[in-house]
């Protein structure tokens, strides 16, 4: 009899549901589903694969609203961002689905014969997700996998499992066979890691945290795996003086309080030139103070709670009576893990807030003197994930764009994923890239045959 987890609504405290919690057994016995799938599923023919993925596709678009209710109670979201998310999740499933049709082999002409280089699946993948995006971040994964011809086993994070355990449903009525996609629901530090140690897993991608995925590369170096990271950040926000401030200031809040601030890519330090320092603190506040903090459920809501108390406690503990908080947005009262939108200004460099993934809607406004400067503070972090950068002089924007060590620069906007573009992060923000044409290659090997035409 397997243990049982209760699933919380961040929003109001309350019991959502109760799944039953996977231990050593049941993580051995979805490894073992999942390679017993394997060779039907390598077999299937690229054009029925393809198919299959665009079924399973047309099945989340007809689910699309239920997914996005269950992922905006569950992980305490915006009903509106929860949509959006929920759609990017289907539109990875249809830009990969059209992947097993792709020709990516070479030929290679050498002496005696003919040589040719073809893509093989891995075999059994571990897909590892946290509870921030939880569907959107394992469909970034699951999509490339199965289109390359592995198969796999998805651990969800335990604080959020229940849109992965729809998925697996759904899966099956779009026709996946049984055993292509497995889902285990279980603590990191049993399930997790057993996946990671398991002979018959191939590959772990992983996202979550540096330090969790610091011990995963460690633990799958025993079997050699495939592993991709994608782990934290600490991104900059750059403005220049000669930006369009008021454009810039308008879209800071959306680029480190959306998703609760508990989102990779947050420009949670935004880096002011130091003469337009003032004029953005005006024109911020407002802008933040106007951050609808409430009920997930409320379609003017613009931000939630956070995920849980414990994540609430970490947050505060970088807001200490001492702070100096320029301003903070307001939250509601009652049953609910809310943290208000808050902006430090002063920060020194070397403060916690300024150097940590905080996760959370707490960010550190940081003035700088010149676009050297702007450089130094920028990368002087551990991570490397994403960052932008607001001036109306291109030559300078793309200079810092290309100075900035990390995977994912925007200029005048703070975007940073799409399915069709690769992402992914520099130094301790991660290995390997998700999503675009590179992905493919990091669920696939390469095999070269040589066919000896006996001269
Ligand atoms: P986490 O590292 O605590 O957990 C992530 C997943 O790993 C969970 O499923 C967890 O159960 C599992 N896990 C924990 N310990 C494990 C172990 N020893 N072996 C195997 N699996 C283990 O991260 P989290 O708190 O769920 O998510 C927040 C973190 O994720 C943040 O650091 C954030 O920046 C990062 N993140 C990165 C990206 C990106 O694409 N770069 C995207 C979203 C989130």
């Amino acid at each position: 009899m397997s243990a049982m987890l209760n699933v919380v609504e961040p929003a109001t405290e309350q019991i959502l549901a109760t799944v039953a919690s996977a231990g050593i057994e049941e993580t051995d016995s979805a490894v073992a589903k999942a390679k017993a799938a394997l060779s039907g599923w390598k077999s299937i023919s690229p054009p029925d694969r393809s198919r299959l993925l665009r079924s399973l596709a047309d099945r989340m678009s007809d689910s699309h609203e239920e997914l996005a209710l269950i992922e905006a109670r569950n992980a305490g979201k915006p009903i509106a961002s929860a949509r959006g998310e929920i759609g990017m999740a289907i539109a990875t499933f249809r830009y990969f689905a059209n992947a097993p049709e792709q020709p990516f082999g070479r030929t290679i002409p050498v002496a005696g014969g003919m040589a040719m280089t073809v893509r093989e699946p891995l075999g059994v993948v571990a897909l590892i997700v946290p509870w921030n995006f939880p569907l959107t971040i394992a469909c970034w994964k699951l999509a490339p996998a199965l289109a390359a011809g592995n198969t796999v086993v998805l651990k969800p994070a335990v604080l959020t499992p229940l849109t992965a355990l729809r998925f697996a449903e759904l899966a099956l009525e779009a026709g996946i066979p049984e055993g292509v996609i497995n889902v285990v629901v279980g603590p990191g530090s049993t399930c997790g890691k057993r996946l990671v140690e398991h002979p018959d897993v191939a590959k772990v991608a992983f996202t979550g945290s540096t330090e969790v995925g610091r011990s995963i590369q460690a633990g799958a170096a025993g079997t050699i795996k495939r592993v991709t990271l994608e782990l934290g950040g600490k991104s900059a926000n750059v403005i220049f003086a000669d930006s369009d401030l008021e454009l810039a200031a308008a879209s800071a809040p959306g680029a480190v309080f959306d998703n609760a601030g508990q989102d990779c890519c947050a420009r949670s330090r935004i880096l002011v030139e130091r003469g337009a320092v003032d004029r953005f603190l005006e024109l911020l506040e407002p802008a933040v103070k106007a951050v609808v903090v409430g009920d997930p459920l409320k379609e003017t809501t613009v931000m939630g709670p956070l995920i849980s108390a414990n994540h609430r406690a970490s947050v505060a503990s970088y807001v200490p009576a001492s702070a100096s908080i320029a301003f903070q947005g307001s939250t509601p009262n009652g049953p609910g893990f809310w943290f208000p939108p808050t902006v430090l200004c002063p920060v020194a460099e070397n403060d916690p807030a300024a150097v940590d993934e905080i996760f959370g809607p707490v960010v550190a406004v940081i003035p700088f003197e010149d676009e050297a400067d702007a450089l130094r503070i920028a990368n002087d972090t551990v991570y490397g994930l994403s960052g932008s950068i607001w001036t109306r002089d291109g030559a300078k924007a793309l200079r810092v764009a290309r100075g900035i060590e990390a995977g994912n620069l925007s200029i005048n906007s703070n975007s940073s994923v799409r399915v069709n573009t690769p992402f992914g992060g520099f130094k301790q923000s991660g290995v390997g890239r998700e999503l675009g044409p590179d992905a493919l290659e990091a669920y696939s090997d390469v095999k070269t045959i040589f066919y000896s035409t006996g001269e």
